[in-house]
């Protein structure tokens, strides 16, 4: 039996921007996850590894493609089986306090997940309210405090408390310790990796920080306007980029510091927008190693020892003299 928990299949995510022009924000994003494993998705912002993160558990648009989870297909999968799902996944967002209800306790919080979800009898819930704060590193006597009352590091904890009170298979986390200290990131951090050991846990790490990346994730899809460029083993990757994108990335952050995250433009130039993709390669724009065929032709993927990679400098020598024939005939 296959022990793949979620696989993605050219899903698309497009919509319409307020003065209706169509963004293309997610196009074509293929991969796979097994059980127990971890996903960084990187790449500079608004390239749409968060809109990817919210439509794979049905918690944003997803225009086209076939997600799969534990066997059930999300897209277009009944009712029972977007409940079965919600009961084995979870989201962890970026804004500790606006992801909990500022009216509600933060054990009322966590409450709430284990009555929505039956996950265990009302006389047990208070008991296990206490298990899963202590399981995040929270005193259980904070549990009647509400968000307000806390710093964004025990937010965050309840927030991952709140994720845990399913008991997933599948966590998202959206950029979750971009908003908080890098002391508290760290604790988080270290939470997590403990936390995805101890609960054989699947976990897409939406992330900026290539640091924290590297620390936490088995594997990492490099994301540039809507499309992974490349994908592979985190050591394979960041040891010896092959995507010019990843290498820029790599270049623009020197040696990975915990401290630093992405540059918002590593390569300098117009920053993309999703609403105008250019033809070809979407990078051809910014990439210092682009050939005519780039402004032309979508890359096909290509697999390079462990890595995947959509780059034509990886295209057989054939695929380029077609290319010139067609370019010499147009
Ligand atoms: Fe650069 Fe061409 Fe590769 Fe795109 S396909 S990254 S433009 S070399």
């Amino acid at each position: 039996m296959s022990d793949t928990l979620l696989n993605i299949e050219d899903v698309e995510v497009h919509f319409h921007a307020p003065k209706g022009k169509l963004v293309r924000a997610v196009n074509g994003v293929t991969f796979a996850l097994k059980a127990g494993e971890t996903l960084g998705l990187v790449g500079e912002s608004g390239c749409g590894k968060s809109t990817l993160g919210r439509a794979i558990l049905k918690l944003g648009p997803l225009t086209a493609g076939h997600v799969t989870i534990d066997g059930r297909d999300i897209a277009s999968g009944s009712a029972a089986d977007i409940m079965a799902m919600r009961r084995e996944t979870a989201m962890i967002f970026q804004d500790p306090y606006n992801a909990l209800n500022p009216r509600l306790s933060i054990g009322g919080a966590i409450a709430e997940v284990l009555k929505v979800h039956k996950k265990v009898p009302p006389d047990q819930i208070e008991a296990r309210v206490a298990e899963l704060m202590q399981l995040v590193g929270l005193s259980p006597q904070l549990a009647n405090r509400r968000p307000s009352a806390l710093s964004g590091g025990q937010c965050q904890r309840a927030g991952i408390a709140r994720a845990l009170a399913v008991e997933p298979k599948l966590i998202i986390a959206d950029e979750c310790v971009a908003a908080l200290d890098v002391s508290i990131q760290a604790q988080i951090i270290n939470l997590l990796i403990e936390l995805k050991a101890r609960m054989n846990l699947a976990l897409i790490f939406i992330a900026h920080d290539l640091g924290v990346v590297r620390r936490l994730c088995d594997r990492v899809a490099v994301m540039y306007l809507g499309r992974i460029v490349e994908e592979g083993p985190t050591e394979d990757v960041f040891g010896a980029p092959k995507h010019p994108y990843t290498q820029a990335l790599m270049r623009a952050i020197p040696e990975i510091d915990p401290d630093r995250g992405l540059p918002t433009d590593p390569l300098g130039g117009e920053p993309p927008s999703p609403l105008d993709i250019p033809p070809g390669c979407a990078f051809h724009p910014r990439c210092p190693q682009a050939l005519p065929i780039c402004r032309e032709r979508l890359p096909i993927e290509r697999r390079i020892g462990t890595v995947k990679v959509n780059c034509h400098l990886y295209d057989e020598p054939s695929i380029h003299r077609e290319q010139e024939r067609e370019t010499i005939h147009a």
